[in-house]
């Protein structure tokens, strides 16, 4: 087992053996920056503190730092809450330095009456006198070396003292021993970067507010050290996993042919593309782990059915996994179909499924009498045994949890996993958060389909809303009407979807039919295959239809209270409609009063159709965790580096890593010594594990 390259030890001691760090410093220290003199090193200035402005008092600026030579003229000790004042002047002027709970005796011993001082801090106005409050230095003659110019300003924690802080840090970095260069020569030349040492330094000595920017090139060296770390480790372990045997299963021409026969359409080219890499990748004999990303409506259920079809061919099994009972069951619809005409068996389990059915099935599942299994979590329990999982397919990946998925795996032997999800995840994002997984994005919409017209409106017109959907109705055409659900209420915001079913009716009878997340799944159900088969041609629901219900017929979709919404979330409602081939609409009712930014956000949705704007959209208003959910995206905090700026470093360090990894996939270079020691600086050492050097 490889460890820590010895060249860092001195970086991984903890920040107590530095002198002046006690255990109590230790422990804020910790919570401040961290644990360990490495964490100090990369702990960067947050301001900085210009001590060159040395004025003569008469011409002084109040609220600047200034530096002032001074003599000190006399002592006014105060006393209850007064504070002291030392009075001092350099003959052109007069300031009071001003102390709260200051000791006499400590103050007269610093402070002796008739002596120079030199003295640095924050001069203030106070009424028609100068005052520096607790002045930031107070040094003899003779000692001024010791007074930086340029002070470095840390973010804090409470209870830290900033000279403590800042003293840590300067021992820390007396510690930073020089590394190699792990950066390609070429490229910093290119951009003019400082070595690692160099920069670091220089990031702890700034003289102005530019030298903060994450452009001043010691900054941007260091950052882009972080995401080179990043993209270094995923790719280590794409490359380690992608290592790992998967069992080869071919896809025959000929049953993939007799399967795109029986299909009601032509795949789009898109569609093809995705599927001929996915069945590449399931012949390879290489694991499959990958990340199917189309936005929605962009037809990834059936690629994914096709797909299974390599892992049936061979005898073996696949599963689909749906995040809801009424997703899978409309997967169950839909492929339970195609797969009578393919000649495959496909049943669906989920949570609802008691009794003697379920136990058919899991006896037929375990024969090896079915062949694809669409389910919920409910496949996640121990009862469900395969004969032989070959295929898991994921749909709406990010709603389940890394753990989840991981269950499902050992169910089979190394199974191949296909992900799906309809979140558009900006390219950073998805570099970062999923680099170890491969990825293939369906760009288009099968033909025909004909943009949402996405239209805005306040409450307070309703009125006109509920008119014009009455009018599309009485054309045939179906609706959706979506309440919101606030998790704090849920009961009332059932409560107000009822009551708007309930008006709704008023006006339309028996066409309307409710589905909420609380009915009993048969009822709901019922609601929902009514409104398919178009029985009924108004659906009031909670936002159970955000993901994946397909029924192509809708063509309007209303959302009440769009502001309470995320904009991926409205994106992915929208999605409902625009599914068949007539025109459709899509209406966001805003509350009366809700603010600019409310209003921005809104028109950000209905000014595009286009999944990916919208998520860079949310990604600038709402930040990276936010968007992806942080709890389960794995997403790495950087802790210099900031992905939502400097995108193009990832750019470039993906870049960077794909031709490192080609010249050298072991990692044998002399290069790739210092990479192991930047992953380990960074502390990506189960990644370092992976690179094949000693
Ligand atoms: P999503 O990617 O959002 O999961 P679906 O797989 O639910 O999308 O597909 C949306 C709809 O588009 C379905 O009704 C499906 O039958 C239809 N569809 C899929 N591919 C095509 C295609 N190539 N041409 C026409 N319709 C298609
Ligand atoms: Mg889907």
């Amino acid at each position: 087992m490889r460890v820590r390259p010895e060249v860092l030890f001195p970086l991984f001691k903890s920040v107590t053996t530095l002198k002046g760090v006690g255990l109590r410093v230790a422990e804020l220290i910790a919570k401040a920056a961290g644990k360990h003199i490495v964490d100090l090193c990369l702990h960067l200035p947050s301001g900085v503190v210009d001590r060159s402005y040395r004025p003569k008092i008469g011409m002084a600026e109040p609220g600047r730092v200034a530096t002032l030579d001074v003599e000190i003229l006399e002592h006014n000790f105060g006393h209850g809450r007064r504070p002291t004042r030392v009075v001092v002047g350099d003959g052109t002027g007069k300031v009071d330095l001003v102390f709260f709970h200051a000791r006499q005796d400590w103050l007269i011993k610093q402070l002796p009456k008739g002596e120079h001082r030199l003295i640095s801090g924050q001069l203030e106005q106070f009424k028609d006198r100068l005052q520096m409050p607790h002045p930031d230095y107070m040094m003899a003659h003779g000692s001024e070396e010791g007074l930086p110019l340029h002070e470095p300003v840390y973010p804090m924690t409470a209870g830290l003292a900033p000279k403590t802080l800042r003293k840590a840090i300067l021992a820390a970095l007396t510690e930073a021993p020089d590394l190699p260069e792990w950066l390609d020569p070429s490229l910093i030349e290119k951009q003019g970067w400082p070595s690692w040492k160099a920069a670091l330094i220089a990031a702890h000595s700034p003289e102005k507010q530019a030298d903060l920017e994450l452009s001043a090139s010691s900054r941007e060296r260091l950052a882009y050290d972080e995401i080179l770390a990043n993209q270094l480790a995923l790719a280590l372990i794409r490359q380690r996993r992608t290592s790992l045997e998967g069992r080869p299963l071919p896809l025959s021409d000929i049953r993939l042919t007799k399967a795109l026969d029986a299909l009601p359409f032509r795949l789009t080219s898109g569609q093809t593309q995705a599927l001929s890499e996915i069945l590449g990748d399931m012949k390879s004999g290489k694991r499959m782990q990958r990340l199917l990303q189309g936005d929605v409506g962009s037809g990834k259920t059936v690629v994914a059915f096709l797909a299974s079809l390599a892992a049936i061919e061979a005898g073996a099994q696949a599963t689909l996994m749906a995040p809801t009972d009424v997703l899978a069951r409309q997967h169950g619809r839909t492929l339970q179909a195609l797969g009578e005409r393919v000649g495959i068996r496909v049943a669906v389990l989920t949570g609802r499924d008691k009794g003697k059915a379920r136990e058919a099935i899991l006896t037929r599942l375990c024969a090896g009498e079915i062949d694809l299994l669409i389910g919920t979590h409910a496949l996640f329990q121990n009862s469900v045994t395969f004969k032989d999982l070959a295929l898991i397919i994921v749909d709406e990946q990010h709603r389940f949890g890394v753990d989840q998925r991981m269950a499902l795996a050992s169910k089979g032997l190394a199974p191949h996993m296909l992900s799906m999800t309809a979140t558009p995840i900006p390219r950073t994002l998805m570099l970062t958060a999923y680099g170890d997984m491969d990825h293939i994005a369906i760009p288009e919409k099968p033909p025909g389909r004909q943009p949402i017209q996405t239209s805005v409106t306040p409450l307070g017109r309703i009125q006109e809303v509920i008119d014009g959907i009455g009018r599309a109705m009485a054309r045939g055409e179906r609706v959706y009407w979506i309440c919101p659900l606030v998790e704090e209420s849920e009961l009332s915001d059932l409560a107000a979807a009822e009551d708007r079913a309930e008006s709704l009716r008023a006006y339309f009878g028996e066409t309307v039919v409710l589905a909420h997340g609380q009915m009993k799944a048969q009822d709901r159900d019922a609601a929902m295959a009514r409104f398919a088969s178009g029985e009924a041609k108004l659906l009031v629901a909670t936002t159970v239809v955000e993901v994946g219900v397909d029924v192509p017929e809708a063509t309007i979709i209303v959302i009440e209270h769009a502001e309470r919404f995320g904009l991926a979330q409205l994106h992915q409602l929208r999605g409902r409609v625009g599914r068949g081939e007539k025109k459709s609409f899509c209406l966001l009712l805003r509350a009366d009063g809700v603010s600019e930014t409310a209003k921005q956000r809104l028109l950000a949705v209905s000014t595009t159709d286009d999944g990916f704007k919208i998520a860079e959209e949310d990604l600038r208003l709402r930040g990276a965790g936010e968007v992806l959910g942080t709890r389960q995206s794995g997403l790495p905090k950087f802790r210099i580096a900031n992905l939502d700026v400097q995108s193009n470093l990832v750019a470039i360090a993906r870049r960077d890593v794909d031709l490192i990894l080609a010249r050298d996939p072991e990692l044998n270079s002399s290069r790739a010594n210092a990479l192991r020691i930047l992953l380990y600086l960074f502390e990506r050492d189960a990644a370092a594990r992976y690179a094949r050097v000693g």
